[in-house]
């Protein structure tokens, strides 16, 4: 598997999209992220995730919270426009990328951290049927289907969430054997949910279906904290909206592993501060990015 170094990371970006990043492109197209994510029992994951969509430079976020969240996610993410049920209702089925008619202007998801899986309005059935490529972890990981990922989706589970998406195919094997052969699970994981699967641990092992690998292995333990993988789901999702419009299987392991790095980097960087916790992350992101070149 590649693993990758700093020099990577900015030509995964820029090859993603030759346009990415231009000086002069239109906030629509510089990558719009409808993100669904957060419940009252952890309203800071959706924050978090806003706040890295953000920090990572992306055209425009739109989210979906909980009502009794919305205030607390405008203050800290006030660039955040409310998208709503109504609106979501609309994406159907028949929604079809970069159609602003039906999606809101959308091109990517992020869906899930913090997320209560019971989906009580349906919001996430709406998403995951728009035909929009889609980060997946945390609580919108129990609404995906195995095979059903047509290769648009980046599933971002840690061993303990792989282990259970594994367990819906059958297949039970626990958290620990997972971590000690994460290229074999991620892998099969990838070919068994036909996604793209990015799998969390002291190294992050990014898998397509056709098992091409991409390794990252920036940042230490300090990324262990609570909401470390809720800024990690909004920074892929943010460079995954800033993408072109159709990305390919490989460019989304490619992104998955870039954006891991970049975590890693960021997570560095707070550590030099001393002991931090994962809203610091959202300050050293864009410092990451600067120092990688992106
Ligand atoms: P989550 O479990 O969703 O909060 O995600 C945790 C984040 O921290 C992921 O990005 C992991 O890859 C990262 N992480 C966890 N443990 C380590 C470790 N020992 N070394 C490096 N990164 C880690
Ligand atoms: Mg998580």
């Amino acid at each position: 598997a590649w693993v990758l170094e700093d020099h990577d990371v900015s030509k995964i970006l820029h090859s993603s999209d030759p346009g990415w990043r231009a000086g002069s492109v239109h906030k629509y197209r510089r990558g719009v992220l409808g993100l669904i994510a957060g419940s009252e029992a952890y309203p800071g994951a959706a924050l978090l995730s806003a706040g890295a969509a953000v920090a990572a430079g992306l055209g425009m976020l739109r989210t979906h919270v909980p009502p009794a969240i919305g205030a607390a996610l405008l203050a800290a993410a006030p660039e955040a426009v409310p998208l709503s049920a109504t609106e979501l209702k609309q994406l159907g089925v028949r929604s079809r990328r970069n159609d602003k008619s039906t999606t809101g202007r959308i091109g990517a998801w992020a869906l899930g951290p913090g997320l209560d899986a019971t989906d009580g309005n349906g919001a996430l059935a709406h998403a995951l049927a728009s035909e929009l490529p889609a980060v997946i972890d945390a609580g919108a990981l129990s609404a995906v289907t195995p095979g059903a990922g047509e290769a648009r989706w980046i599933l971002t589970p840690h061993a303990g969430e792989l282990s259970a998406l594994l367990a819906r195919t059958g297949l039970h094997i626990g958290a620990a054997e997972i971590a000690a052969d994460p290229l074999r699970w991620a892998r099969w994981t990838a070919v068994s949910y036909d996604a793209v699967v990015l799998l969390k641990g002291p190294a992050t092992v990014c898998a397509g279906p056709d098992g091409y690998t991409v390794v990252s292995r920036s940042g230490g333990a300090e990324l262990a904290t609570a909401g470390s993988g809720d800024v990690l789901t909004g920074l892929l999702g943010s460079l995954l909206a800033a993408a072109g419009p159709h990305p390919d299987a490989r460019t989304l392991v490619r992104l998955a592993a870039a954006a891991a790095y970049i975590h890693g980097r960021a997570g560095v960087l707070a550590a030099a501060g001393g002991p931090f916790g994962a809203a610091t992350l959202l300050q050293t992101l864009p410092v990451a990015l600067r120092d990688l070149g992106v």
